[in-house]
């Protein structure tokens, strides 16, 4: 069979000679011997994402690994699996009183496997293949999908971030009551903070959603992420660029998080998106979304809405780390870097052996933004004489503005204008509370655990 007939039957061009040199084939129950060691599990068919060097399999625990096909000495069948690779795809209802709304793919897990009952690993995306998938989504509103990229989030970047902001600002002129953005979740907040920028009041909400397991994982968040994105866009009052993930580390409710103050915080927990220096916008469940505040910018009948599709590519985030050499300073600027946030330990500080090099790189021009690794809290350079030492040689403090909201806002910036000043204005005006006048201490006991998780841990502790 050809690679392209192999696509058609939905295996996208896995090496299918390999398998067969072997005598196994996708759905095998397999123990592969390779030169990295032996690994048990069933082969899985290839996603769009997936490459043709890699076979992949799903370990008895649960994770799909990928095995490089040249490092494979011998592979045993072992017996076969019974898969259904194709979802039933069904007509989405449409029904005139339903909100309308659209979901513009950009990739990742959740656009990659979605089919959480019948356990494969599929590409599901079209309405009739997500309806198939989740027949709940047909309660909740009319759905349109727009693929606009197939990747993995790290993948993302200045342009793809401009293509999304154009698109958001389309389907709001055509006259969608919500948005839904399926994205990987590794950059979400990246996105999430690129769209606040260029997506200012938008009339409805704007909604980035992700999955942190495949669907074909008995534990996946996909559908249940799906349906609480789905109700936040179709009916909630809140209209601006949010994150909508899974709230506690059981499946009782879903969060709403800023674009600008959000942040994955756990590699592997369904529960890894947490609002940070702030709490959050709102919990949101099957029945609806309930506002955990009131300061949020209001859903509107007209459509306009500002779209700012600037970046500026040449600038970089340094994450400080004791003993930094000046030399990585001196690079950024030798290569023509622009702008430079650097995420400073404590209040907002580096060592003195990089002063020169910020010198250096201030009177060539490059702006220079300090913001604090710890996440929470503000930068304070008033406080130590290093701080002080690092304002007087041209760093400007962020106030709390997180590492990587600073670095999507100072690209935005740049990609404005040249003139610092001007930059420096954009970068201290808080547009959508990438900077908050103070930040609540319940924020960072309750929601960095969850409310159950609290509660638990608490009742653990009083024992
Ligand atoms: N690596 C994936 C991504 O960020 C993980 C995910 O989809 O959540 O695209």
């Amino acid at each position: 069979m050809s690679d392209a007939q192999d696509a058609q039957n939905g295996y996208h061009g896995v090496s299918l000679a390999t398998l067969r040199r072997f005598g196994v084939d996708v759905w095998s129950d397999v123990e592969i011997e390779t030169s990295r060691g032996a690994f048990r599990g069933i082969i899985l068919p290839r996603s769009e994402f997936d490459d043709s060097t890699h076979l992949v399999l799903k370990l008895k625990t649960g994770y799909n690994i990928g095995i490089e096909i040249r490092t494979i000495t011998a592979i045993v069948e072992l017996g076969k699996t019974e898969a259904h690779y194709k979802i039933p795809e069904k007509d989405f209802p449409v029904s005139p009183e339903k909100p309308s709304v659209t979901l513009l793919g950009t990739g990742g897990t959740i656009a990659s496997r979605l089919d959480y009952r019948t356990g494969a690993v599929i590409p599901a995306f079209s309405p009739g293949e997500l309806y198939g998938a989740v027949p709940e989504l047909a309660d909740i509103c009319n759905l349109t999908t727009e693929k606009l990229f197939a990747v993995f989030s790290e993948n993302m970047g200045p342009q793809e971030y401009i293509t999304l902001a154009k698109a958001v600002g389309a389907e709001i002129e055509a006259g969608v009551d919500g948005i839904v953005i399926g994205h990987g979740t590794d950059t979400m907040h990246h996105t999430a903070s690129a769209l606040a920028f260029m997506v200012q009041t938008p009339p409805v909400p704007v909604v980035m959603v992700g999955s942190q397991r495949s669907s074909d994982r008995p534990s996946s968040d996909a559908a249940l992420n799906l349906i609480y994105a789905m109700t936040t866009a179709a009916t909630s009052d809140i209209a601006e660029v949010m994150v909508c993930m899974f709230g506690s580390t059981s499946d009782e409710y879903g969060l709403l998080h800023r674009g600008t103050r959000v942040r994955k915080m756990h590699s592997s927990y369904r529960s890894t998106f947490r609002t940070i220096g702030d709490i959050p916008l709102a919990a949101v469940t099957r029945a609806g979304v309930r506002p955990f505040r009131s300061d949020y910018n209001r859903r509107r009948d007209d459509r306009e809405v500002g779209i700012h599709p600037f970046f500026e590519e040449r600038i970089s985030l340094l994450y400080y780390y004791p003993n930094m050499h000046p030399d990585i300073i001196d690079s950024l600027v030798d290569n023509g870097y622009k702008g430079i946030v650097i995420a400073g330990t404590g209040l907002g500080h580096v060592n003195k052996s990089i002063y020169p090099a910020i010198e250096r790189a201030v009177s060539a021009g490059v702006a220079i933004y300090m913001t604090v690794q710890t996440l929470w809290g503000y930068v304070h350079m008033f406080v130590y004489d290093t701080g002080r030492d690092l304002m007087a040689k041209g760093v400007i403090p962020t106030e709390n503005m997180l590492p990587e909201v600073a670095y999507i806002k100072l690209g935005w910036a740049l990609g404005q204008t040249d003139d610092l000043d001007r930059v420096q204005e954009i970068m201290l005006t808080a547009i959508c509370s990438e900077i908050t006048e103070r930040e609540p201490h319940d924020g960072y006991l309750v929601f960095q655990g969850g409310m159950p998780e609290i509660e638990e841990f608490l009742k653990k502790v009083n024992r």
